[in-house]
């Protein structure tokens, strides 16, 4: 079976510079059995109601601005799946969500960056459900349960933000020795409450976790960890660093 993931995606230019996490998704994706569909929740589909991508072929979307024209020109041309879609759509109606199908939506860079580095070859059909980001930890933690039978049919549920994300606060040349401390001990204590199962004190992160609204001004970044864990099971550190002196790039698996 399948485990979920939370990858932490970094900024856009993962795509031409992957650092440390490249090899580290690469190697992830190769250690698991070959998926016949994935799933996404990105911080960067933020909405109000649930709704599923269903084009046959979504476009890649560069949603951002200011980076070198190179990351313009990379394309991640990975199939979309309607009837997948339609089934999620169907199973999360059944769950008490009701969601719509999206068939306009293109893929993000919270999507097609991380797999870009983890399949390469694009041949995966796709889909990415969106993020009711106002609602909080709690609905991310039910909705990644309502799917978490998919991983049982060769579906790989991936929820892709950011353990730390104060884009106010980064030090873009800062190598990867730097780490800020407020960042690492934010970090430090979602990983032991993660490796203890403690599902309230999650929850309840903005208020318990030290620097928790330094590390999230807003929690879009951090919403997406809950859908995997939700979806999951047992909880692993696949890889763990810091970039930009604050950005945490850890990726984890929940078997
Ligand atoms: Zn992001």
């Amino acid at each position: 079976m399948l485990p979920s993931l939370f990858i932490s995606h970094g900024s856009p230019m993962l795509a031409l510079e992957p650092g440390a996490s490249g090899p580290a998704l690469a190697r992830l994706a190769a250690a698991l059995p070959r998926p016949r569909a994935i799933l996404v929740v990105s911080a960067h589909w933020e909405s109000t109601a649930l709704r599923v991508t269903s084009a046959a072929q979504p476009e890649t979307w560069h949603d951002f601005g200011g980076f070198p024209p190179e990351l313009y020109q990379v394309q991640y041309p990975a199939p979309g799946h309607p009837q997948f879609a339609a089934d999620i759509v169907q199973l999360l109606g059944a769950a008490g969500f009701p969601a719509q199908l999206d068939p306009e939506r293109p893929f993000d860079h919270g999507a097609w960056v991380p797999l870009s580095l983890m399949y390469p070859a694009a041949d995966i059909p796709i889909a990415q459900l969106s993020l009711p980001s106002s609602q909080g930890p709690e609905l991310q933690t039910r909705i990644g349960r309502a799917l978490a039978g998919l991983r049982q049919q060769d579906v790989l549920l991936i929820g892709s933000g950011s353990i730390t994300h104060n884009l106010g606060e980064l030090d873009w040349h800062a190598g990867p020795e730097v780490i800020e401390p407020w960042a690492q001990d934010f970090r430090d204590w979602m990983v032991s409450r993660l490796a203890a199962d403690d599902e309230a004190a999650l929850h309840d992160y903005r208020q318990r976790a030290p620097a928790a609204v330094r590390n999230h001004p807003s929690d879009e970044h951090l919403l997406p960890l809950f859908f995997a864990r939700g979806a999951g099971g047992r909880f692993k550190v696949e890889h763990s660093g810091f970039t930009l002196g604050a950005l945490g790039m850890d990726i984890y698996s929940f078997a």
